[in-house]
């Protein structure tokens, strides 16, 4: 069943994207099934578009969620719209269609809606799927043809396996470099990268219009702070006072403030959360406006901070963040 929320974004191939989805992604600890609930509620309360991928391990529990939601007639296939990523350490042209099978399978799916090169840096493939040598240090892989691997891409939507392409944490060069392939059949559909009002990415967010390429947010809520992956001193995005003070005037709060933002920039938002009410929060985001002024103050809380930067990779040459966008 269509939804009340479900806004959708013409995306450059001529297919279209709901302009929020809902995350899957939760640190190890947080048991799979729990992301099976939190699918199911996320659907029932009107998200239509659902942010996966093989690294989070849960393919299976969500693979289920969407079944069953399904089954009970809440929502038809063709209603839901799926996001998979392809993880560094399948990046062999010639296996990528397999693997993107294989997803099919424990999913329970006949083809995903988006298919993105999850990372622009490779790792060695096979095994693991963070590889280390004996001294625990990852162990990449630097002489893979990023653009090898997006032809392996194309053909996945030629064989009707994904129905679009795209990225994800590409940077500008590194985008420029599928842009500029010789004998592109597709350009990937959207990038999809770390975005909320402490790292507006208002540069890439240009370059990526001026392309016809979507930008999808991820982490928009100011991310989960894994402790691995996050500086603990941080300043906590929700807390910041210009969010809360813009919320109240509309009854709203700082991550709806926030979730609103980016979908008035054009940015396709990704939110997770595994708790009920605040899932049924994030999806109430279709019924105010802010205004020019609103937005102004929020271009200006900006402050280039990045939580999900992943030093471990920063020494690989396809590290995305090093280039100023
Ligand atoms: P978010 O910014 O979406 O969420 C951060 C945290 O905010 C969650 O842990 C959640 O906790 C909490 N939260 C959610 N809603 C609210 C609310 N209304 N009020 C207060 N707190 C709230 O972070 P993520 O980093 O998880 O990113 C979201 C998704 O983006 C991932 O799940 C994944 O699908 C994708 N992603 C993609 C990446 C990529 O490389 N392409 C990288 C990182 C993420 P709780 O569950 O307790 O509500």
């Amino acid at each position: 069943m269509a939804s009340k929320s479900d806004v959708r974004l013409l995306m450059n191939d001529g297919n279209t994207i709901p302009v929020i989805g809902f995350g899957t992604y939760a640190p190890e600890y947080v048991p799979a099934a729990d992301s099976e609930k939190a699918a199911k509620i996320a659907i029932d309360v009107g998200f239509r578009h659902i942010d996966g991928a093989h690294l989070y391990f849960n393919e299976k529990e969500i693979g289920r969620a969407i079944q069953e939601k399904i089954a009970d007639g809440t929502i038809k296939r063709q209603d839901l719209f799926y996001t998979g990523k392809l993880w560094s350490t399948f990046h062999v042209p010639e296996l990528i269609q397999s693997h993107v099978k294989q997803s099919l399978q424990t999913l329970q799916l006949d083809y995903m809606d988006l298919y993105l090169i999850h990372w622009p840096f490779s790792l060695k493939s096979g095994g693991e799927f963070m590889p280390v040598d004996e001294n625990g240090k990852i162990i990449f892989d630097t002489n893979v043809d990023l653009c090898a691997i997006w032809e392996a891409l194309e053909q996945c939507k030629d064989a009707g396996l994904v129905k679009s392409i795209g990225v994800s944490n590409f940077n500008r060069r590194q985008l420029e470099l599928i842009l500029n392939k010789p004998g592109l059949k597709y350009k990937p559909v959207c990038n999809q990268v770390e975005c909320h009002p402490y790292l507006n990415q208002s540069k890439l967010l240009k370059f990526c219009k001026s392309n016809d390429i979507l930008l999808a947010g991820y982490s928009v809520l100011g991310s989960h702070r894994h402790k691995d992956w996050v500086d603990q001193t941080s300043p906590v995005l929700l807390e910041d006072p210009v969010l809360a003070a813009i919320g109240k005037q509309y009854n709203k709060s700082p991550a709806q403030v926030a979730l609103r933002y980016q979908i008035q920039r054009g940015v396709i938002v990704i939110a997770k959360s595994y708790n009920p009410e605040r899932i049924k929060e994030n999806i109430k985001v279709f019924d105010f406006e802010l205004s020019s002024e609103d937005m102004k103050l929020i271009d200006g809380i900006n402050r280039n901070l990045r939580y999900v930067a992943i030093p471990v990779f920063a020494d690989h040459p396809q590290y995305p963040f090093k280039d100023e966008y």
